[in-house]
């Protein structure tokens, strides 16, 4: 098996599970993040079917499992405030919820003792020719590498440096346009296992328990995406103003919020993951934002990018073999966002009625 000097741009979920399947592998392996380090909080991601062999393969399923937020069931809330059913969340008693940042955190770790991990810095340039990539990094270095690995998540620099803007593609295809922010809650929260989700037409309000880190989450139906912190506040105000349920509460707790998150759900997509010696992994190769299963895909990307340089005899058959494995996998898990996105926000008021009405039927608590 060959071995490549690999730079992985990105120390997120698939980065991280990146360093450390392939510092195990015996690659020469540097990871960089542009964050000072592991940021503290984060909104609770799943692992589920095939992505559960993956943290068993790193031999991290215990420490994962320890960041487990233990929320098990949602509890749909109607007008009056009260729960008129409760489902099962989990798919399979196995599935694993984490915050992202703990996943990202636990898998650095693992990373770390077989890879360079170097905070606080990115690329400023990637020069590649047949034989390697040259790269210059923000910190003014200046290294040379086999392969470069862009897991720098949905925006990533490393695909708009290769692949240009058209990489990306906006808006959910066969979907409704949503958005979602989240921001966390300052309140004690009494049942650590039950989420609680509220939906007008167009809109819905979750609070999760985050496993002692509650957060409000606000999923809604809407075309613009404003920029900044204070056009978006203006844009939940303006969606959420007349809301029911704990609505004026929450908006209260955006106000105050030290972290706000913010989106469009986006699909991202390229037409081909590798450029000569640059790859796509993550987010940065395909996401669908909270829609797609984009933290299993990371986890199962890393697994196959690694297998595919361990079996292939070549760097170009390797890449090929890579893509040619996961992309299915990763079309499979965005196939079913339309229904998705209907479930958890229904469009308008008969929509509302039949979701509810499902949400009765399907295992009660
Ligand atoms: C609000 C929200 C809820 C979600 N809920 C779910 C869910 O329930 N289930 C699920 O499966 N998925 C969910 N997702 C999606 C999931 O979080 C992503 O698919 C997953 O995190 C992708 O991992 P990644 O490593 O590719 O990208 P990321 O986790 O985004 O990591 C990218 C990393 O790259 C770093 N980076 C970025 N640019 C640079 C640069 N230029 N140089 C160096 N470093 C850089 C970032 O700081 C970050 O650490 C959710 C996403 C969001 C936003």
């Amino acid at each position: 098996m060959q071995k490549y000097r690999i730079l992985i741009v990105g120390a997120g979920i698939a980065g991280a599970a990146a360093g450390a399947f392939l510092g195990r592998s015996g690659h020469r392996v540097t990871v960089v993040e542009r964050s000072a380090g592991v940021r503290s909080s984060g909104s609770p991601v799943d692992i589920r079917g095939e992505a559960l062999g993956v943290v068993r393969g790193l031999g991290l399923e215990a420490a994962v499992r320890a960041h487990d937020t233990g929320a098990r069931t949602i509890a749909f809330i109607g007008r009056d405030g009260r729960a008129f059913t409760t489902i099962e969340m989990r798919m399979d008693a196995a599935d694993i919820e984490i915050p992202r940042t703990d996943l990202a955190a636990v898998l650095t770790t693992a990373a770390r003792d077989v890879a360079e991990v170097r905070y606080d810095d990115t690329f400023d340039t990637l020069s590649a020719d047949a034989a390697g990539v040259d790269v210059r990094f923000a910190s003014g270095a200046q290294e040379r590498f086999d392969l470069v690995i862009g897991a720098d998540g949905q925006n990533s620099a490393t695909r708009r440096a290769l692949w240009g803007d058209g990489g990306a593609r906006a808006g959910v295809r066969r979907a409704p346009r949503l958005a979602i922010a989240t921001a966390p809650l300052p309140l004690r929260i009494d049942d650590p296992s039950r989420i609680e989700m509220y939906n007008e037409p167009g809109r819905s309000l979750t609070v999760h328990p985050g496993g002692g880190r509650p957060g409000a989450a606000f999923i809604f139906r809407t075309d613009v995406a404003p920029v900044g912190r204070e056009a978006q506040i203006a844009l939940l105000r303006d969606v959420y103003g007349g809301s029911g349920w704990r609505a004026a509460e929450f908006l209260a707790a955006v106000d105050d919020a030290p972290d706000l998150y913010f989106d469009r759900v986006r699909r991202v997509t390229a037409d081909s993951w590798s450029r000569g010696r640059v790859v796509l992994l993550g987010d940065a190769a395909s996401s669908l934002t909270i829609l797609g299963e984009g933290s299993s895909m990371a986890l199962l990307g890393a697994a196959r990018l690694d297998a595919a340089l361990r079996g292939a005899p070549d760097l170009a058959t390797a890449l090929a073999t890579y893509e040619a494995r996961h992309r299915p996998a990763v079309e499979r898990a965005q196939s079913g966002a339309a229904l998705g996105a209907a479930f958890l926000v229904p469009a308008g008021a008969v929509a509302l009625g039949i979701r509810n009405l499902l949400a009765r039927l399907v295992r009660r608590i």
